[in-house]
């Protein structure tokens, strides 16, 4: 069998296209347009290419952002007087914060300052809370981006056997969280992997669906994996390449050359998961701006 590719970057392109009309519908009728703040804290390379996705992806579709870029050395008080004036801002519906943030700041104290109402990232505990209670929130953007992915792509995930390898608070854990909702994007049968879980092979054969969240090139293999079992690759690691212009090429968690031959969909690293992590980010905002006219009204 060879699988079908996932184009997460056509999938993200259609959504992308649906929130532009969604915002130039808000701003006709309401004159809202909805409005990013993203913070960054330091020079970080890899952060710093992230944010300015996030802006120009913003800026592509009519979503205003703000673009807020503090010293390393930021004190957590000084984040904190920000993240209090965002939340004040009327022009603004969303609050991202980059993470990783620099040792003196707590990264969950932060996240606990920032409104509710603004989270568009899905990391506050009550936006978790919810999540976890299936009560309508913002979901968190990878996992929502691979919900899409799924759902999208026509996968059938009631009463499928999951296997998600990885248990971070990002991606793993609400992951599972979300896919055993009773809910038209849930309802599937989970079993969370992590480095502790012995065995792991006897797990994703038996899966329907696996998803990879470890951050470790090869963690699935062929030999792991069901035939016709549909493959979501979240992992991005950068493995030392000298042909490539940067020294380096970008794989996922998965052996795409081998299991593509086995899986019935599967999808590449980069143009998988990525493109929808900001997708979902931006319809955070746009939602978080919906539901702020929603009120005015
Ligand atoms: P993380 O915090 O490092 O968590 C990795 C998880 O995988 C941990 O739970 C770990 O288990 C588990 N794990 C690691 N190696 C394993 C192995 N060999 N077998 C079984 N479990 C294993 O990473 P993360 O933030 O969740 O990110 C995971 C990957 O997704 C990374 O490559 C990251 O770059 C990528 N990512 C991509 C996107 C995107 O937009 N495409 C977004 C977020 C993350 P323990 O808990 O036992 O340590």
């Amino acid at each position: 069998m060879s699988a079908r590719i996932i184009d997460g970057k056509q999938v993200a392109a259609a959504i992308r296209q649906e929130l532009q009309q969604k915002i130039a519908a808000l701003r006709s009728e309401t004159g809202i347009q909805p409005g990013l703040a993203v913070v960054l804290v330091g020079t970080d390379p890899a952060s710093q290419s992230y944010v300015s996705a996030k802006e120009k992806a913003c800026a592509e579709i009519g979503i205003y952002s703000s673009d807020n870029r503090l010293p390393a050395e930021t004190s957590e008080e000084e984040l904190l007087a920000l993240i209090d004036k965002l939340n004040r801002d009327p022009k603004i519906h969303g609050i991202l914060v980059q993470l990783p943030l620099p040792r003196q700041i707590s990264e969950s104290k932060i996240i606990n300052a920032i409104a509710p109402e603004k989270d568009v990232d899905g990391f506050h505990p009550v936006s978790v809370g919810k999540m976890v209670l299936g009560e309508e929130t913002y979901l968190p953007c990878t996992p929502h981006g691979v919900l899409q992915l799924l759902q999208r792509c026509e996968v059938n995930l009631s009463g499928a056997e999951v296997v998600v390898v990885g248990r971070s608070n990002i991606v793993g854990k609400p992951l599972a969280n979300l896919l055993i909702q009773k809910a038209p994007y849930g309802n599937a049968t989970v079993t969370v992997c992590h480095t502790r879980t012995r065995g792991l092979r006897n797990h994703t054969l038996r899966a329907d669906i696996i998803i990879a969240a470890a951050g470790c090139p090869n963690t699935i293999t062929a030999g792991m994996v069901k035939p016709g079992a549909v493959v979501i690759d979240v992992g991005v690691n950068r493995v030392e390449d000298p042909q490539a212009k940067r020294g380096y090429r970008l794989t996922g968690d998965v052996d795409f050359a081998a299991v593509s031959e086995k899986a019935s969909l599967i999808t590449p690293v980069p143009g998988g998961v990525g493109p929808m992590t900001i997708t979902m980010l931006l319809f955070n905002t746009v939602q978080a701006a919906q539901k702020k006219a929603s009120h005015a009204r």
